[in-house]
């Protein structure tokens, strides 16, 4: 039997679990061309860093030292660090979640999330645009579409934490119900999704969740 449809997102699918309008493409636009939410998020990142650092080291309670690699995504912001840290006792890397990188794909987190919310929310044509506009090879589009609804619902994070959604998220138009969710035409709705996908962005937690 089908799951009840969510209600965010009545009236935006289809009965084959596409969404016909032109939603989302202005929260896209305008937060992938604001310098001010690049470096929110970087600030984000560094506190969680910080927090990261005082708790140390995950294996052996050993003090962290700071051990950030290079790291430039495409599609937009010029960050160039990951924040991570080594174990000044096993020598192990600690690399703190983030809201700027998601996973080891090579575009930024919030571009993999708005690009791919706008592949449910938007016409072909206009993600065709979107796409050739940052770059992004319409495989790499089809490989993210199919870790959201695939490895993304299937994983344990997601199996926990969506029963906290009232009313429910509809699967079937990941991440564009997950966007309306956390209202994200609002920087602190996109900063508050970004973080709540933050947990998936660590090497451990990648490695269920890999490409
Ligand atoms: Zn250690």
């Amino acid at each position: 039997m089908e799951p009840p449809q969510s209600l965010l997102c009545r009236g935006f699918c289809s009965p084959n679990g596409g969404v016909k309008t032109t939603l989302g493409e202005h929260w896209c636009q305008n937060h992938l061309a604001d310098q001010q939410l690049y470096l929110l998020l970087e600030k984000v990142d560094l506190d969680l860093a910080e927090a990261a650092r005082q708790l140390g080291c995950l294996y052996c309670a050993g003090k962290l030292y700071r051990g950030d690699y290079e790291r430039k995504p495409r599609g937009g912001p010029e960050w160039d660090l990951r924040f991570s840290f080594c174990c000044s006792q096993c020598r192990r890397r600690c690399t703190p979640e983030s809201v700027r990188f998601l996973g080891r794909r090579i575009y930024a987190g919030l571009v993999v999330v708005l690009v791919s919310a706008m592949a449910h929310g938007l016409k072909p044509e206009r993600v065709r645009r979107l796409r050739e506009t940052l770059q992004i090879d319409h495989r790499t589009l089809e490989r993210w579409r199919e870790w959201w609804l695939g490895l993304f619902v299937g994983s344990s994070f997601w199996k926990e934490a969506r029963s906290r959604f009232a009313p429910p998220v509809c699967t079937k138009t990941l991440p564009l119900s997950l966007c309306l969710s956390f209202q994200v035409e609002r920087t602190d709705g996109l900063v508050g999704l970004l973080r709540f996908l933050a947990p998936l962005t660590t090497p451990w937690a990648g490695k269920e969740l890999v490409m």
